[in-house]
């Protein structure tokens, strides 16, 4: 890991208005357009928007890729920070701020840098872990026309959870590791198996010895770090709950007063959040105690088991899919996380 110190500056920008924000644009295709093409006569970038293309729009593709000529499209919104148009005169510097930074690939090419945030998590050890991974993907569904796999959602909020926790200054251990994924900003997240376990061990496919190897990596872990604040945290992304109008559940062992109360902790956050955000909606998460797991009864840290919503259940897949929702979430559970140390 390098160290190094990041300069911020701090531009103020003058943009020019920009018209037409509240309602989307529309776009006729013409012979021979295809998604990729029409976008990029629109300005947008093809690469990033693709996916959000799809899905305001798949009501009317064929496939869900093909466009049928003659008919009208909704061109995805491009938020305003990222077409700035800056008058250069107006352009000033305003700060040079100095914050401290560290480097972690796992993250990828775009997310590898990690500002210091605070250092409220100072001296808190954390194991990570995604459900599944390697050979087993976890439940699967389909959506637009393409497998998506619990694994890779899973994975993808883990690793920014593990980005929060670190710039709050823990130590943090990915159990579960892909080392060229890395977060991803995409709505489908593109299945692999090769996943694998803390260092880079091979994950093997019976469901038994999976499991067991991840005890033996935390257990083992937690054992060096002996005498030191060490929580683990387990994340699901397919809720045995069905038929409930899902959100999210914590687990933990029933004989762990620690890990009840990290889940708790959690659970509180959560429902905080969705007092604020979401007033009309009550918040229908629980936490509980789930010793029959083999996870939760096998493991030593004190620990709370996580199942965000279902990947097969549609209303949750709007949520899980959205990388913006992806990033509340972790935040979520992280200020949660933040909240158990700091009352400990
Ligand atoms: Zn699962």
């Amino acid at each position: 890991m390098r160290k190094f110190i990041l300069f911020i500056f701090v531009f103020s920008f003058q943009f020019f208005p920009v018209h037409g924000q509240d309602t989307l644009a529309t776009v006729t295709a013409e012979k021979g357009d295809g998604i990729y093409s029409l976008l990029r006569k629109h300005g947008v970038n093809p690469y990033e928007y693709y996916h959000e293309f799809v899905d305001i729009n798949l009501d009317n593709l064929r496939d869900s890729v093909h466009l049928y000529e003659g008919r009208t499209y909704a061109i995805p919104k491009v938020p305003l920070d990222t077409i700035p148009v800056v008058d250069s005169i107006q352009r000033q510097a305003k700060e040079v701020k100095e914050v401290e930074a560290k480097t972690y690939d796992i993250f990828g090419e775009k997310h590898k840098t990690v500002l210091s945030k605070s250092e409220r998590l100072k001296g808190a050890i954390y194991y990570l872990v995604s459900g599944h991974g390697g050979p087993d993907p976890g439940a699967m569904a389909v959506y637009a026309g393409k497998s998506i796999s619990e694994d890779e959602y899973a994975y993808d909020i883990t690793l920014r959870l593990a980005k929060e926790l670190l710039a709050h200054g823990a130590s943090v251990y990915i159990i579960i590791r892909d080392e060229n994924d890395g977060i991803r900003e995409e709505r489908i997240l593109e299945m692999d198996r090769d996943e694998v376990a803390y260092p880079d061990k091979v994950i093997p496919l019976n469901q038994r010895d999976r499991l067991q190897q991840r005890v033996d990596i935390v257990n083992g872990l937690y054992k060096q770090n002996k005498g030191a604040y060490q929580r683990l945290i387990v994340t699901h992304v397919d809720s045995r709950s069905v038929g409930q109008n899902i959100d999210v559940f914590f687990y933990h062992h029933e004989k762990s007063q620690n890990g009840k109360r990290l889940a708790e902790s959690i659970h509180k956050t959560f429902e905080a959040k969705y007092k604020q955000y979401q007033p009309n909606r009550t918040y229908s998460g629980t936490f509980e105690d789930r010793t029959s797991l083999f996870l939760v009864k096998k493991t030593h840290p004190a620990m709370t088991f996580i199942e965000i919503g279902n990947i097969r259940n549609e209303k949750d897949q709007r949520r899980i899919l959205d990388p913006d929702n992806r990033q509340a979430l972790a935040k979520w559970i992280s200020e949660g996380v933040i909240l158990d140390f700091e009352e400990r």
